[in-house]
């Protein structure tokens, strides 16, 4: 036998229940953003590296170390994407969509980073992306935590916290790490080696660190919060007082400085305590100064992502979802001359039933197993076609999941049967 090739270590392949999670989260998902009045793009997994860099930040981690960088064949520098924002601001500056005009889009995909993989924490993984262009009032910031706490919801997962905190204005931010960065060197022999490195080249990090030696330090530190210019504070007032009319239950953490370089005034996150350490399904914000930094004209705008894995973990480990069968009706031949006979009835089932999963079975067998894959399909119900029945142009019909005698229908009146109320295939 040849050597076996494995897939690259952090990229999985789903299937079975979580590959079911995942379409249940996208289909929820987009219902939702329909909802509101929200539009797909679909938009390329590559794109020149430079745009990462110039918008996530030369000193965050993602472009420090995680990018899955390449040269192309005529030596252009090249990247997966590790996050969906950069890439959708290149596409609606290029195709000219901000002129004089609100765009409310969404995407989903697989994003690109090379972390250290562990639960909740992949080398591909997936996000669905909201995001919002050419509006700068807090009720737009509003909106993407009511569309996302209503597909929290329409999921039924329970048990998210939403954190928000305003990062004020670009100079407020500046002014702020000023006051930061003379606190936290006086600690500077205690700090761990990655918030050593950060007090250089983005002490705003060090607020989010996960290391709990960190903890006091960070505890002591002045707050951004209470350094916010007039408008950012105003702003997030009206954020704080309009969750609070919806009834949206928050917490306002003055540590969330989120990891990319590109935000400002209002960030949030939607986190749970029942994944561990990576407890973040859900984090965005507004970033209205990206537009302009990465070649467009000023455009206000605020998203966010969701981490599709994280929100799968949580639907089963919470038994939000459960495996549905592949089969509705199981269609057996008994037969050679059944063969036929057997697929002209399957389409026809399929054209008047389009709601039933109608499986017919596939590489022939004896009768009891084929029973046996009907069985193990979930299917409610089995068709027998044996030789006789087809002579008779009738069908057996068997319950696989009732005590229910086995009837003989005709072939004419099969829809009907299935359609009759009483017949219970789910
Ligand atoms: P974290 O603090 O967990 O590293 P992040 O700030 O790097 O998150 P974002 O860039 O904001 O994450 O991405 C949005 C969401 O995408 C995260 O909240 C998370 O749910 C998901 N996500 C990010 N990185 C990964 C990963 N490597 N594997 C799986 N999901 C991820
Ligand atoms: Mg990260």
């Amino acid at each position: 036998m040849s050597k076996q090739i494995s897939a690259i270590r952090g990229m999985n392949d789903l299937y079975a229940l979580p590959s079911q999670a995942f379409s249940t989260i996208l289909s929820q998902a987009e219902q939702v953003l329909a909802q509101y009045g929200y539009q797909q793009v679909r938009l390329p997994i590559v794109e020149k590296t430079e745009l990462f860099s110039r918008s996530i930040g030369e000193v965050t981690d993602i472009v420090e170390k995680e990018m899955y960088t390449f040269a192309d064949r005529n030596g252009d520098s090249l990247s997966l994407r590790p996050e969906g924002t950069a890439g959708c601001v290149r596409a609606m500056i290029e195709n000219g969509l901000l002129h004089n005009q609100v765009q409310k889009v969404y995407y989903s995909g697989p994003m690109f980073r090379h972390e250290r993989p562990q639960k909740g924490r992949y080398r591909q993984f997936h996000q669905l992306g909201v995001e919002v262009f050419g509006l700068n009032g807090p009720d737009i910031d509003i909106e993407l935590i009511l569309l996302s706490a209503r597909l929290w919801d329409a999921l039924g997962i329970d048990n998210l916290e939403l954190q928000i905190n305003s990062l004020g204005s670009q100079q407020a931010r500046a002014d702020y790490r000023e006051q930061l960065v003379s606190y936290l060197s006086q600690f500077s022999d205690q700090l761990d080696e990655d918030s050593q490195r950060r007090l250089q080249t983005n002490p705003l990090r060090i607020l989010d660190s996960k290391n709990p030696a960190m903890a006091e330090i960070v505890a002591g530190a002045p707050k951004l919060i209470d350094a916010l210019d007039v408008e950012s504070k105003h702003h997030f007032e009206q954020v704080c007082a309009a969750l609070d009319c919806l009834g949206i239950d928050y917490v306002v953490n003055p540590n969330l400085v989120r990891g990319l370089d590109y935000y400002n005034r209002t960030v949030f996150e939607w986190v749970t305590t029942e994944l561990g350490a990576q407890g973040t399904v859900c984090a965005g914000g507004r970033y209205d100064g990206l537009v302009e930094q990465i070649g467009g004209k000023a455009t206000p705008a605020v998203g966010f992502a969701m981490g599709i894995e994280r929100l799968m973990a949580l639907l089963i480990d919470q038994q939000k979802i459960s495996e549905t069968p592949s089969a509705d009706i199981y269609i057996v031949l008994a037969g050679d001359s059944t063969l036929q006979p057997g697929l002209v009835m399957a389409e026809m089932l399929r054209d008047a039933l389009p709601q039933y999963k109608v499986v017919m079975n596939s590489g022939g067998g004896s009768f009891k197993s084929q029973f046996k894959k009907a069985d193990k399909s979930g299917a409610a119900y089995a068709l027998i076609l044996g030789e006789d029945e087809v002579t008779q142009q009738v069908v057996t019909i068997k319950s696989l999941r009732t005590e229910a005698e086995q009837q003989t229908v005709a072939w004419d009146q099969l829809i009907t049967f299935f359609n009759q109320p009483s017949t219970d295939t789910k």
